[in-house]
């Protein structure tokens, strides 16, 4: 089995990736950067979405493992004190796939059209005043949004920008992208939903610019400003990302340990 090891960089994820690498050795995985089958990410659940966008060119050829250093993570659930448990495993036994949906985002500019994916979510927002966008979904007239910006999340993103800005979390078996607002204007003149809505995976939803305005794009951690945008599509990815689970650790329960904790009084 051939496999990558993508760090945070910090002192603790580098010296784990050195001992993963010794221990892969002892039992005959061999490391191969450009043409991995495992990825396995050490550090966080942002280490985990630097490591799919290094290797999100081989999506549909890869799986993600990852290893955490401080807290428990959504993507990361093995502990660094685990890793020779986690390297015999590879070794010597297949894993579950687990396939999570993406978001795909088609920019569409004046130089054409280009398409990104997102494994947390894609956001946008407006530079240097408020947003002002029209949402059409399904290529019809739904809303004109102003306000800050707006949350497009994938069901396994929904546990983190999107429930900050109040949207509901989904399980990842439900193939669907969610649209959050944060911080819209209402009032007499101007009128959003005010709640965020779930796209089943065959809908879509344009996010139609509606003046020369810079704004700010998000594909979970990276960041670009543009001021060329006429419209972005936003829709399920045709493919998924695939985690290597080899015990089971159901979505909820990472939920539940995240953000309610081990004891219930
Ligand atoms: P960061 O600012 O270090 O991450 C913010 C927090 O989100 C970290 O605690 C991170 O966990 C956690 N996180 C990442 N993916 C998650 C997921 N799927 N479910 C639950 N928590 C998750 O930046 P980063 O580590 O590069 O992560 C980028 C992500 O930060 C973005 O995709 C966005 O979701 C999130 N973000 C959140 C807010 C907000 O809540 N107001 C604002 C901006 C960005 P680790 O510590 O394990 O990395
Ligand atoms: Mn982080």
């Amino acid at each position: 089995m051939n496999y990558v090891v993508v760090d945070r960089g910090d002192r603790l994820s580098k010296e784990l990736t050195e001992r993963f690498h010794v221990l892969a050795a002892a039992n005959g995985l061999q490391r191969n950067d450009d043409l991995p089958e495992m990825v396995i990410s050490i550090g966080g659940d942002g280490t985990l979405l630097q490591a799919f966008h290094t290797y999100v060119d081989r999506i549909t050829d890869v799986a993600f493992i990852g290893v955490h250093t401080g807290h428990l993570g959504f993507f990361a659930d093995w502990k660094a004190d685990e890793l020779e448990e986690l390297v015999r495993m590879m070794a010597e036994s297949d894993p579950r796939i687990v396939r999570y949906p993406l978001a795909q985002i088609e920019l569409d500019t004046e130089e054409g059209l280009s398409t990104r994916l997102a494994l947390n979510e894609f956001t946008v927002k407006g530079v240097d005043n408020t947003l002002v966008a029209q949402i059409n979904i399904n290529d019809q007239l739904f809303e004109m949004f102003r306000g800050d910006g707006i949350v497009v999340s994938t069901p396994s993103g929904s546990t983190a920008y999107n429930k900050s800005v109040g949207g509901a979390i989904i399980h990842p078996s439900i193939e669907s992208l969610q649209l959050a607002e944060i911080a819209s204007i209402n009032n007499r003149v101007y009128r959003t939903l005010g709640s965020s809505v779930v796209l089943p995976q065959h809908h879509h939803c344009d996010i139609i610019s509606r003046k020369d305005q810079r704004l700010q794009l998000t594909f979970d951690h990276l960041n670009i400003t543009r001021s060329d945008i006429r419209s972005i599509r936003c829709s399920v990815a045709g493919f998924k990302v695939s985690f290597a689970r080899y015990r089971p650790f159901p979505f909820w329960n990472r939920v539940r340990e995240a953000f309610i904790g081990y004891d219930v009084k």
